[in-house]
């Protein structure tokens, strides 16, 4: 009998990312759809490792099994590395993701340097214990958006090696290179070790 691991995510498209490159034959992972959670859990900390624990914290206080979430941010260098944790309401609370983007290319105008990483701090509540896994892929801020793939910031970053975006990239190498899918593989690493 599989063990049951939750995915403390409301975002399809993370969930459609994980599920397609994690690797966990004991366990079956499953979505807030599948336990019948659908309220909204405030991401109220200052830093993604905070509001990755209170995802998965949430849910472990919903039902006491065993979770994972993360949080994401793009850190910009020639911005001081923000927006950082406010990178999902970098327009204000009530703006759109295209809004967000907007913003993003104007504080670039006339930046010579365009680097900037995604940086995912995963959380893992496993019988009660946490634990956490980071990680990241730098690339640069594009000048305009190119692309329709992905999600969020994905038509701005063509992250190092390539020169596309990753929402021009095919799926499958964002998720063989993304900062999501080094931080979950090491939290799956960690979990096949137990
Ligand atoms: P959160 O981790 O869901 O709080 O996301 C924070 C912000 O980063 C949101 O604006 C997301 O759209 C964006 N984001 C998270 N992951 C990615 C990604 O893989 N690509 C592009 N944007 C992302």
């Amino acid at each position: 009998m599989k063990e049951e691991l939750i995915f403390a995510t409301g975002n399809p498209h993370k969930l459609e990312e994980v599920i397609s490159f994690i690797n966990l034959p004991r366990f079956d992972i499953k979505s807030l759809k599948d336990i019948g959670f659908d309220k909204d859990i405030p991401e109220t900390a200052d830093t993604l490792k905070g509001n990755a624990l209170i995802k998965a914290q949430a849910i472990w206080d919903f039902n006491a099994k065993n979770v994972f979430s993360e949080d994401t941010g793009l850190e910009v260098c020639a911005l001081n590395m923000e927006p950082g944790v406010k990178t999902a309401r970098y327009a204000g609370p009530n703006k759109s993701n295209h809004d967000n983007i907007e913003k993003l290319l104007s504080e670039m105008e006339g930046k010579a340097d365009r680097r900037a990483r995604f940086r995912t701090v995963a959380a893992l509540i496993y019988n009660g214990e946490k634990y956490f896994f980071e990680g990241e892929v730098w690339g640069e801020i594009g000048t305009e958006l190119t692309g329709n793939g992905g999600f969020g910031y994905d038509p701005i970053f063509i992250p190092d090696g390539y020169d596309k975006s990753f929402a021009e990239l095919p799926s499958s190498i964002k998720n063989g290179i993304s900062h999501r899918y080094n931080a979950i593989i090491k939290m799956a690493k960690f979990l096949s070790s137990l």
